[in-house]
């Protein structure tokens, strides 16, 4: 390799490792969170949040071929669409693009231990978190609100742009570098199912996911019986969501630091709301 295509490679692991400093984007409290990778922007948010919507259809339609999407008046269904309806108008100051999102959250039936919400608003949960767990409202709001968080902050977005990164080495490096605008073509290789997210991005997703919960008036101290829950659990076989989710004493013990910040916001919301 050329001495000057080494040295766009070594500035290529300084771009990806780029911290930004903290910005408040909460002004009325709860957590703060930094300023979302610069790098998320070599993949258009627009096609991405296109490309989520097919792959969850395809989701959808394979469940109902297999008589497994629960019907409209499921009461699984309701309890978790009257759970997202309380969430989701406190979506919007994470992203600003989230007020233009089709919103959708659906039940599979499936003994999977699994949730998840895609690029631009898409939910599924799976019958087997719900059941085996026996996991209140408060604890699906954490779960909920943990994988709403994955898609506003953008990290799916932020984990394939770095592939993507990657791939296409220097030459978009150096446009980049160079104040250019990428102009290559986006593409997605692969289900946004199978994205693993970085030990940060599951921490902030924790932490945004509390602050969330707790704005909607779920208890977020519901993150500490889920996550104990969830560590029972994975002594057997690790379920799918738990695989990408370790259920640690550290993610138990981060979840408790943040609990000063969010419960003013839970208490207020308590208020407001009848529980
Ligand atoms: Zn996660």
């Amino acid at each position: 390799m050329p001495a000057a295509m080494k040295r766009l490679a070594a500035l290529g692991l300084a771009l990806l490792s780029l911290s930004f400093p903290a910005l408040a984007e909460s002004p009325q409290g709860g957590v703060e969170v930094g300023k979302a990778s610069a790098i998320r922007k070599l993949v258009p948010a627009d096609q991405l949040e296109k490309a989520a919507v097919q792959q969850y259809g395809q989701i959808k339609a394979q469940a109902a071929a297999q008589g497994t999407l629960a019907p409209e008046n499921h009461p699984e269904l309701r309890r978790l669409r009257a759970i997202a309806q309380r969430i989701l108008p406190h979506a919007e100051r994470f992203n600003s693009r989230a007020d233009r999102w089709q919103w959708e959250v659906n039940l599979i039936g499936s003994k999977d231990l699994n949730a998840f919400c895609m690029p631009g608003g898409k939910i599924a949960f799976y019958t087997g978190l719900i059941d085996t767990l026996k996991l209140s409202d408060d604890e699906i709001a954490i779960v909920m609100g943990h994988e709403v968080a994955h898609a506003l902050r953008e990290h799916a977005r932020e984990r394939l742009a770095k592939t993507q990164l990657t791939q296409l080495g220097a030459s978009v490096l150096g446009e980049l570098l160079g104040g250019g605008k990428y102009a290559g073509a986006f593409q997605l290789g692969g289900s946004l199912l199978t994205l693993k997210f970085s030990r940060d991005d599951e921490s902030e997703a924790d932490v945004v996911g509390l602050d969330l919960s707790a704005r909607a008036g779920y208890d977020p101290r519901a993150g500490v019986s889920l996550w104990k829950k969830m560590g029972a659990a994975s002594k057997g076989a690790p379920p799918q969501w738990l695989s990408t989710h370790p259920a640690g004493k550290n993610r138990i013990e981060e979840i408790e630091r943040h609990l000063p910040e969010v419960m003013p916001l839970y208490e207020a919301a308590r208020g407001k709301t009848p529980k």
